[in-house]
């Protein structure tokens, strides 16, 4: 079970994560993109958690993700800000609805993750298999999915969560861009890895990494 304070040190371990992959995330928005990818998830990671710092005690996870939404829309530039943004908006939205309230199970963290698919599909008028942030999570939520189908432990559903993410990133190397700016290339970035699915699979793993 996860607790709002919990996703607060989550956020925590995947800014120093994402602060050491300023180099490698640069070069790969460089490539099919305009190369400010890294500063604009670093920014948002940096705003999310100094403004996590002196969080109420009994913060739910409704606020939690307002917060986190309104962040990423404020001070996030790029693609980026708006589709995480209306993600963790949506996030708070299932949570309000479910009532989620101070806990996460492994069933109800599925569903917030689901929302945040769901939303960022919408947002950005995209699916699997367009080559975007959105193959990392969709292929992390399918594993999640099947794992917890058969009845899997909850240790093996995280780890088939990480794995997904991580697959679902890597195989955007062979997709053509269909969304951002990668799809106004002659190339539409075949052989090039997606920069927003790479940083989408630093956070899942670093959220399933933190649940192991
Ligand atoms: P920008 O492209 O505006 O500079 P970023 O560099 O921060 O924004 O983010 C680029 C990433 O955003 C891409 O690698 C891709 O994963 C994601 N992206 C771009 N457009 C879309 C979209 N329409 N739907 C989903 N994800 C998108
Ligand atoms: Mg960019
Ligand atoms: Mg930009």
């Amino acid at each position: 079970k996860m607790t709002v304070n919990d996703f607060i040190q989550y956020f925590n371990q995947t800014k120093d994560r994402i602060y050491k992959e300023k180099d490698y995330v640069t070069e790969l928005d460089s490539a099919t993109g305009d190369g400010d990818h890294w500063v604009n998830v670093n920014k948002g990671f940096e705003q999310i958690t100094s403004g996590l710092k002196d969080a109420p005690a009994d913060l739910t996870f409704v606020d939690l993700f307002k917060n986190i939404g309104m962040t990423m829309f404020s001070s996030v530039g790029g693609s980026s800000g708006a589709l995480y943004g209306s993600g963790y908006v949506a996030a708070s939205k299932i949570c309000k609805e479910k009532k989620y309230i101070h806990e996460l199970d492994v069933h109800a963290l599925y569903d917030v993750y689901h929302a945040i698919l769901v939303e960022m599909m919408k947002r950005g008028k995209t699916e699997p298999g367009q080559k975007t942030m959105v193959d990392s999570l969709y292929s992390a939520l399918q594993a999640y999915q099947e794992a917890m189908d058969a009845e899997k432990s909850e240790k093996e559903i995280i780890m088939a969560f990480i794995k997904g993410a991580n697959d679902g990133a890597q195989a955007t190397r062979e997709m053509a861009a269909v969304k951002g700016r990668a799809s106004y290339r002659t190339d539409k970035g075949i052989g090039h890895l997606d920069p927003g699915a790479i940083t989408m699979a630093m956070q899942l793993e670093s959220l399933g990494k933190y649940i192991l």
